[in-house]
């Protein structure tokens, strides 16, 4: 048996190390059970790790197009191997300031899987965790007070389409990629696709996205995702839409060919790889579950608004309780967890004021409600939409393709939601996350003075646009 814990977390991706550090500032003795590395998936296997790579690509394109900047470049190459090496150290960095956080909030780390035990002679509640290691270590057994689960989320398989790193990969191998394809098809066109299709194109692979549905991006407003397929067509990626994707008939020799069935038959796709990203599935499994009371629907970990189980004392966020599967949306989760579990009464999470991001090239930002969302809520809408083509920061950036565009209500004058496409919009969108936070109208965003020459200005100008008073369009 080890010490008292308040608090024990199941994981320690962003959900959970947030999660402890928000718990040791409160004054609770908490540890982090992690089965591989700190940080979790955002750190070593998503966001930070394909941003990485997507810089790398965005820097590669521009030397290439450097001379309508006027510098003249001499032959550009490009040398993977040094593109994995940046990212890795990145990945370094990043991890040890986590392991520095952990040490400073007097955490303590299992490095170990963690399970929930059944009621126990030391606990009579189901919240024992027993912590197994590979080593064959013997287990060590805690009994805390609270329990959060932050066990996070893996790949979902597309049938019989098993990952086996060098023809079939999912975002976690192709993070791994020592070299380039030639060419890939890339199954699956929300954002872990768009991202990879718009970083493996810059990168010079040919690349084709077979989605099932009529449009890519299905969560983004119609409108951004048609803009972004005309601007990804325009680097040469091929759409295949309305199309499933026949899993059995996948053929592996020197590359891969599978069967697509579209409205008017079938067509066989050949490419080095194949890339599958067709959504992520909770880790809800071997974590105990079974013991406890806590309800499992649609794979996901169903809590009440303060992310409390139907235990009470064991908590869940992030991925594994499905929802927007964002890493800053699995901290804040892990935030509002340990107030309620503190007793600090937080404020529920408002989801539609959460931005949430594509990372494309062009990129995509977005908070609150779409158009045809907003219409379907009920809301007789006014929409103000300016395009970056008329804001000179954009042409002097050499890079004007997109849009803002804004929706309110038109009895209340409310904003609704904003949606962008174009350069830099991934940082842009926290302007409008702060105005939906305190209730702005794009009256008020239009008065907020944004500099000039700057890509910020497209915010006011659309705002203006809600109501036809944008000054240069
Ligand atoms: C390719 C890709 C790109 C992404 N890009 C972005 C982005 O740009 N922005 C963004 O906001 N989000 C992005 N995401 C999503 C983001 O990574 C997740 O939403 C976020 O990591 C969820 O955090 P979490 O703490 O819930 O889970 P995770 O980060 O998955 O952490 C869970 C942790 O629990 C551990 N674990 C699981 N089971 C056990 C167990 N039984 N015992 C001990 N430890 C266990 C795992 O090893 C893992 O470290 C991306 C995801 C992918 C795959």
């Amino acid at each position: 048996m080890s010490k008292d814990y308040d608090l024990v977390i199941l994981g320690g991706g962003t959900g959970g190390y947030v999660a402890a550090i928000r718990a040791a500032q409160l004054g609770l003795q908490v540890a982090i059970v992690e089965k591989s590395k700190l940080g979790g998936t955002c750190l070593h296997r998503g966001c930070i790790p394909s941003k990485a790579l997507l810089r790398s690509a965005e820097v590669y394109k521009q030397t290439k197009e450097a001379a309508q900047y006027g510098i003249d470049t001499s032959e550009v190459s490009l040398n993977f191997g040094k593109v994995q090496e940046r990212k890795d150290s990145i990945i370094r960095t990043l991890h040890q300031g986590v392991q520095g956080l952990m040490k400073k909030g007097k955490i303590d780390v299992f490095n170990g899987y963690g399970r929930i035990l059944g009621p126990s002679i030391f606990s009579p509640v189901a919240g024992t965790i027993s912590i197994e290691y590979e080593s064959g270590e013997e287990n060590t057994m805690i009994v805390p007070k609270n329990v959060l689960i932050a066990t996070g989320s893996r790949p979902r398989i597309l049938g019989s389409l098993e990952y086996d790193g060098e023809y079939v990969l999912s975002s976690d191998e192709a993070l791994e990629m020592q070299e380039l394809p030639s060419s890939i098809v890339i199954v699956g066109g929300g954002v872990i696709g768009i991202e990879w299709a718009s970083m493996l194109a810059d990168f010079g692979v040919e690349v084709t996205v077979i989605e099932y549905l009529d449009r890519i991006l299905p969560t983004e407003d119609e409108a951004i995702g048609k803009e972004v397929e005309r601007l990804l067509k325009k680097k040469g990626i091929t759409f295949v839409k309305n199309a499933k994707v026949l899993d059995d008939t996948l053929k592996k020799d020197k590359g891969i060919s599978i069967e697509v069935e579209m409205a008017d038959g079938k067509e066989i796709y050949q490419a080095d790889k194949m890339l599958v990203s067709i959504g992520r599935e909770a880790n809800i499994n071997n974590i105990g579950l079974d013991n406890t009371d806590i309800i499992v629907e649609n794979g996901v970990i169903q809590t009440n608004d303060l992310y409390q189980t139907k235990e009470s004392h064991i908590y869940a966020i992030g991925d594994v309780i499905g929802g927007m599967q964002l890493a800053h949306v699995a901290s804040h989760e892990g935030i509002v967890a340990i107030e309620s579990i503190a007793n600090k009464a937080p404020d529920p999470i408002e989801y539609n004021n959460i931005p949430s991001c594509v990372y494309s090239n062009p990129e995509i930002a977005s908070v609150g409600l779409t158009e045809e969302r907003a219409k379907e809520e009920g809301f007789e809408i006014k929409v103000g939409k300016f395009p970056f083509k008329a804001i000179g920061k954009a042409l002097v950036h050499g890079d004007s393709e997109g849009f803002v565009k804004v929706i309110a209500d038109k009895k209340t004058e409310d904003l609704l939601g904003i949606h962008m496409v174009g350069p830099h919009v991934t940082d842009m969108v926290s302007e409008a996350g702060l105005a939906k936070v305190l209730d702005a109208t794009p009256w008020e965003i239009s008065q907020t003075i944004h500099p000039h020459p700057s890509l910020s200005e497209v915010m006011g100008e659309a705002a203006l646009a809600v109501d036809g008073k944008q000054i240069h369009g």
